[in-house]
C-alpha cells in the first residue's frame, strides 16, 4: 500500500449521507473559504438515507403545536431524552424542511397546494411531511445536488476511513483506504465530522442496508470518546420476513390493518391505548414501535402468529385501502411486495415481523455535535445527543440529520478558524495504521482456527444478538451473548483474508466492518446487562418495571482494550420542563 503525502482540510466529514452532506452544506454556508472533505465507503447517493419510506416530521399545520411535538418525542422515548435538545430539534425542524423545499425537495401536497402531513407511530398529531413513500431519495437527492453548487466542497467517494488521527488531544483528520486500488491516504482536517450512520447490522433480521456497520462509532469508541445508550435498539414491527426489507409505517398511517393467524386486530388486546374510529387509527397499528414489536412477541409466545420458513409472521393487510390509493401513496410499497414476496398488496395480506431498524445510541455528543476530543463531531444515526432516548420516534430521524448535521457543521466550522497547526506526528500516525492494517489482516496464520472466516464469525454474532440482545432480555441471555462475543473477538484478534487483490478488496473492508460490529456489539450488551430496569426498546423479563429512581440516566460506554468487557459509567439526563410520566397512548 502506498502513501499519499496529506491532503489538508478546514472540515471533514465522514459520510455521504443526510447528515453528513447538510452538515458539508452547512460549514459552506458558514464561510466559503473554507475548505471541506466529504469521504464516503459510497457513492454517497448510495447511503442509507436514500431508503427511508415514511418521512419527516416538523411541526406546520395549525392545529399541531412546538409543544405537542416535543411531548410526544419525550414521551415516546421513555424520558431518557435530554429535554435542551428536543427543545431545539423541534423548533429548528420546521425552518430545515421549509429549507430543503427551496432547495427542491419535492414534499407531496394537500388538494389546496400546502405542504401534505400524515399521522406517524407515537406522534398524536399528524406532522409528518412526506415525498410519496420515497422521502429519503428526495431529501438525500436534494442534498447532494446543493451540494455540488459549493465549490469549497471536494468528495471522496469510496474511501473507506479506517482510523481517526488523533494527536495532542485533538482529533487531526483521518487514514481512509481507496478502494478501486488499494492505496491509503492520510487526509488531515482542523475539524472532523463522523456522520457514519447506524450499525443495525450487528443483528440477523434488520431492515439496514449492509453498509451499516457502525463504522464511525466504532472511530470514535477507540479514540476515547464514551458510547451513549447502546442497550436501545429499536425494532420495526413490520418488515419483510427474509429479506427484512421495511415496509414502511406510513402503510399503517394510511389506514394498514395488522392481523394474527386467526386474522383477528390482536393490537387491540394489548396496552396501547384505545381503538379510534377508522379509518385513520391513531393507536393500535400507530402505537409506537417498541410496543408493537412487543405485542408481536407476545403474540408468537401465545402460539397466534404464523409459522414461516424464515421465523414467524403476521400479516399486514392494506386491502381495503384500495389499488387507487395504494397507487399514489404507497406505490414503492406495492413495488417491493411484488418484487420480494411475488404478492400484490391490492389484493393479498403482507407477510410481517419486527426487524431490527435503528439505533438509538451512539456517540457522546453535546447539542452542537461535539465530543470529548478536541475537534471532532458527530451527527446523525451515529451520533447520540439524545432527542430519541429509550424509542425513537418514526420520522424523527430524517429531521435529525438536518438540524443536527447543519448544528455539528457550523460548530466544526468554528473550531476550524481556531484550531491550532497540525502536529508533526501526523505522517507517523498514519504509518502506524498501515501497519496494523497489514499485521491485522494481511499476515496469514496467528489467531486463525481452521474453518474461521468472516462470514462464520458474522453469522454466530446475528444469531446471538438476535438470541440474546433482541426484543426482549434478560440476565441469562445477556450473559450468554456476551460469552460468544468475547469469543468472536478473540476469533477475530487477525483475520487473515484469501483475496490480495488491491482493487475493491471487498474482503479486507468486510473484516474491517466485522470487528466494528464486535465492539459495539460488546458495548450493547454490557450496558444492557447493567441496566436492570425496563424502558422503551430495552425490555428485560427479569425486571419489568421502569426504575426512575436508579435508572434515570444514560449509560457510557467506555472502551478498555480490544476483546475486553467495556466499563459503564452513567450521567444524568437533562429535564428541562417535562417530568417523567407514565407513558400513555390513546
Ligand atoms: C429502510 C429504512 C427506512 C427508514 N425510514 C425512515 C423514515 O421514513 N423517517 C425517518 O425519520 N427515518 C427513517 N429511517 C432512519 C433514517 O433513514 C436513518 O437513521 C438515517 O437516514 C441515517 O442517516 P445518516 O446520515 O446518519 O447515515 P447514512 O445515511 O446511513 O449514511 C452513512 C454514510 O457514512 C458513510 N460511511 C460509513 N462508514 C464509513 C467508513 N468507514 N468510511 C467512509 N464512509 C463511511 C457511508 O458511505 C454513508 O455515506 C429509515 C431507515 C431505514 C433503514
Amino acid at each position: 500500500m502506498t502513501r499519499y503525502g496529506p491532503d489538508e482540510y478546514d472540515v471533514l466529514i465522514v459520510g455521504g449521507g443526510g447528515a453528513g452532506l447538510r452538515a458539508a452544506i452547512a460549514v459552506a454556508e458558514t464561510d466559503p473559504r473554507l475548505k471541506v472533505g466529504v469521504v464516503s465507503k459510497v457513492y454517497p447517493m448510495r447511503s442509507h438515507t436514500v431508503s427511508a419510506e415514511g418521512g419527516s416530521a416538523g411541526v406546520i399545520k395549525s392545529n399541531d403545536s412546538i409543544d405537542e411535538h416535543i411531548y410526544d418525542t419525550i414521551s415516546g422515548g421513555d424520558w431518557l431524552c435530554d429535554q435542551d435538545a428536543v427543545e431545539a430539534f423541534v423548533n429548528e425542524a420546521p425552518k430545515e424542511l421549509l429549507r430543503m423545499e427551496h432547495w427542491g425537495c419535492p414534499w407531496s401536497r394537500e388538494p389546496d397546494g400546502s405542504v401534505a402531513v400524515r399521522s406517524f407511530g407515537g406522534m398524536k398529531n399528524k406532522r409528518t411531511w412526506y415525498a410519496a413513500d420515497k422521502t429519503g431519495f428526495h431529501m438525500l437527492h436534494t442534498l447532494f445536488q446543493t451540494s455540488l453548487k459549493y465549490e469549497p466542497i471536494r468528495r471522496y467517494d469510496e474511501f473507506f476511513a479506517t482510523t481517526l488521527l488523533v494527536d495532542d488531544g485533538r482529533c487531526q483528520g483521518v487514514v481512509a483506504l481507496e478502494m478501486a486500488t488499494g492505496r491509503l491516504h492520510t487526509i488531515a482536517a482542523r475539524s472532523v465530522i463522523l456522520c457514519t450512520g447506524g450499525f443495525g447490522k450487528a443483528f440477523r433480521f434488520t431492515t439496514n442496508a449492509n453498509i451499516k456497520t457502525g463504522d464511525g462509532v466504532a472511530l470514535a469508541y477507540r479514540a476515547g470518546v464514551p458510547l451513549k445508550d447502546m442497550e436501545f435498539v429499536q425494532y420495526h414491527p413490520t418488515g419483510l420476513p427474509f429479506t427484512g426489507i421495511l415496509i414502511t409505517e406510513a402503510t399503517r398511517a394510511e389506514g394498514g390493518f395488522l392481523l394474527n393467524k386467526e386474522d383477528y386486530r390482536y393490537l387491540q388486546d394489548y396496552n396501547l391505548g384505545k381503538p379510534a374510529p377508522q379509518p385513520v387509527n391513531r393507536t393500535m397499528e400507530l402505537g409506537p414501535r417498541d410496543r408493537l414489536s412487543q405485542a408481536f412477541e407476545q403474540e408468537r409466545q401465545k402460539g397466534r402468529t404464523i409459522k414461516g420458513p424464515y421465523g414467524d409472521y403476521v400479516h399486514l393487510d392494506l386491502r381495503h385501502l384500495g389499488e387507487q390509493h395504494i397507487n399514489e401513496r404507497l406505490p414503492m410499497v406495492r413495488e417491493l411486495c411484488l418484487k420480494y414476496e411475488k404478492i400484490d398488496p391490492v389484493t393479498q395480506c403482507i407477510p410481517v415481523r419486527p426487524v431490527v431498524h435503528y439505533t438509538m445510541g451512539g456517540i457522546d455528543v453535546d447539542i452542537n455535535g461535539a465530543t470529548c476530543v478536541e475537534g471532532l463531531y458527530a451527527a446523525g444515526e451515529a451520533s447520540c445527543v439524545s432527542i430519541n432516548g429509550a424509542n425513537r420516534l418514526g420520522s424523527n430521524s430524517l429531521t435529525e440529520l438536518l438540524v443536527f448535521g447543519a448544528r455539528a457543521g457550523r460548530a466544526a466550522a468554528e473550531h476550524a478558524k481556531q484550531a491550532k497547526p497540525f502536529s508533526a506526528k501526523l505522517a507517523a500516525l498514519a504509518r502506524d495504521e498501515e501497519q496494523r492494517i497489514e499485521e491485522t489482516f494481511c499476515k496469514s496464520g496467528e489467531g486463525k482456527t481452521s474453518g474461521d472466516s468472516i462470514a462464520s464469525i458474522r453469522e454466530t454474532l446475528h444469531h446471538q444478538m438476535e438470541a440474546g440482545a433482541g426484543i426482549y432480555r434478560d440476565e441469562k441471555s445477556l450473559q450468554t451473548a456476551k460469552e460468544t462475543v468475547l469469543e468472536l473477538q478473540e476469533r477475530a484478534k487477525a483475520l487473515p483474508l484469501q483475496d490480495s487483490s488491491y482493487t475493491f478488496n471487498t474482503e479486507l473492508t468486510a473484516a474491517m466492518e466485522l470487528r466494528n460490529l464486535l465492539e459495539l456489539s460488546s458495548a450493547i450488551i454490557e450496558s444492557g446487562l447493567l441496566r436492570t430496569e425496563s424502558r422503551g426498546a430495552h425490555q428485560r423479563t427479569d425486571f419489568p418495571q421502569r426504575d426512575d429512581e436508579n435508572y434515570l440516566k444514560h449509560s457510557l460506554a467506555h472502551r478498555t482494550e480490544y476483546g475486553a468487557t467495556p466499563r459503564i459509567e452513567y450521567a444524568p439526563v437533562t429535564i428541562t420542563k417535562w417530568p417523567p410520566k407514565e407513558r400513555v397512548y390513546g
